[in-house]
């Protein structure tokens, strides 16, 4: 089973991802730490962000134990990854590593739940399940900000303005930008809480399996 849940920052997708692989026995795989670890590797070594020759090398340097690092979730590291995630063919090589890494999985997982902005469209097509999961401006700028400024004291005006910048440029990029696949279902949390939206989604795929599998559709969000 492959559940893509994709959608802008502060959204939702990543509490909403992990309470889905939870609920449903799946592994979870934020594929935005693939784009933040590069990001933040560039950074440390002095690398210009826009050299993907040199870019595209560290993908495969980089080990799921980069992605522990805290650093890893400051804003200046997300607005960076928003950078080299405008590289064509550092996507190509990001896109190859996640999906090896899908296949790698084990038991006891039954399958994954990857939760990024091109998931639905470019690294899952065929995936089982795909969410799109908005909020509006407000409310993602809110959570977002109320979220770094406890992580890294923040000042909040710089955290909107690079979030503002970030999302701008997810989905203005040339290649694989942030947009819904036309199979996605639309999952709006701008007026839910935190469980409210993560029994949306498991509501969501609860209904995709009870269709799929001859039972009666039940729930209704
Ligand atoms: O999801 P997260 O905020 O950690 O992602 C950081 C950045 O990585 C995004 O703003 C986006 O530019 C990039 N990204 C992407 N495709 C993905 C996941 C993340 O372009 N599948």
């Amino acid at each position: 089973m492959i559940i893509a849940v994709d959608g802008p920052s502060g959204a939702g997708k990543g509490t909403i991802s992990r309470a889905i692989a939870q609920h449903f026995s799946l592994k979870h795989i934020d594929t935005g730490l693939y784009y933040r670890a590069i990001a933040y590797k560039a950074i440390l070594e002095g690398i210009d962000l826009k050299h993907e020759d040199v870019l595209v090398q560290l993908v495969d340097h980089i080990t799921t134990d980069d992605f522990l690092l805290p650093v890893l979730r400051a804003e200046t590291i997300g607005n960076a990854a928003s950078k080299i995630a405008v590289i064509p063919i550092v996507r190509e090589q990001i896109t190859r590593r996640i999906h090896r890494f899908c296949q790698e999985i084990a038991l006891p997982y039954k399958g994954v739940v990857l939760d990024g902005r091109d998931i639905g469209t470019v690294v899952c097509p065929n995936a089982t399940v795909k969410i799109f999961v908005t909020a509006n401006p407000d409310v993602r700028a809110n959570r977002r900000s109320m979220e770094l400024k406890i992580l890294t004291q923040q000042n909040s005006n710089d955290i909107l303005n690079q979030i503002n910048q970030r999302d701008e440029r997810d989905q203005r990029r040339i290649v694989s930008p942030l947009s819904p696949a036309s199979d996605a279902i639309f999952l709006d949390t701008s007026e839910l809480s935190s469980l409210e939206s993560c029994n949306c989604a498991i509501n969501i795929v609860l209904n995709y399996l009870s269709t799929n599998s001859g039972l009666v559709q039940v729930t209704s969000y």
